[in-house]
């Protein structure tokens, strides 16, 4: 059986943007909208040459965003355990927010590796949000692009030790 990788965050950062990325199509459906993501959908994932089975979450979309209703985060509970490791994917353009944050906290109790990962890193206006994800004490994070590709290979060299 392939490590399983599971992709979290809070709504909107692009995690169904960066599954569909990683699994090479269309599988999840991408919207500007919170919410779209109603089940946990699993695809073969590959990054340079590194093969896992990835896993898009709906996390907490369901709710209100700003809190942690425990119906959603249980659902994602469940997610982690059978995880190898997790992609926390947070949005570089939009920086952290209280949400990253408490997920963030909750993360650091989990046993499984967390790799931190800043999307929307595109050109010159997620910066300040890549260096701002260092204040969450989950590593070094990969800055990447899911929608444009940039940087994704990047996440071989933090996923292979892990997984
Ligand atoms: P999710 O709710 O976390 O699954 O987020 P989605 O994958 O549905 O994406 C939310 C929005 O962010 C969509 O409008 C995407 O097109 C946009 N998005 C995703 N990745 C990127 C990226 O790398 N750069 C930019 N600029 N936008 C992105
Ligand atoms: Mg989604």
């Amino acid at each position: 059986m392939k490590p399983q990788v599971i992709i979290i965050g809070r709504p909107n950062v692009g995690k169904s943007t960066l599954f569909n990325r990683l699994v090479g199509k269309k599988l999840a459906l991408v919207d500007d909208q919170p919410g779209v993501t109603r089940d946990r959908r699993m695809g073969d994932a590959v990054v340079a040459g590194l093969e896992f089975t990835a896993v898009d979450t709906a996390g907490w979309e369901d709710e209100d965003p700003d809190t942690l209703p425990g119906r959603m985060r249980a659902q994602t509970e469940v997610s982690i355990e059978g995880a190898d490791a997790a992609l926390f994917v947070i949005d570089a353009r939009a920086g952290l927010t209280p949400l990253d944050e408490e997920i963030a906290r909750w993360l650091r109790t989990q046993s499984v590796p967390v790799v931190l990962v800043a999307n929307k890193a595109e050109g010159a206006a997620g910066e300040s949000g890549v260096l701002e994800c260092y204040n969450l004490s989950l590593g070094e994070p990969v800055a990447l692009s899911a929608e444009h590709g940039e940087g994704v290979a990047d996440l071989f060299g933090a996923l292979w030790p892990v997984i």
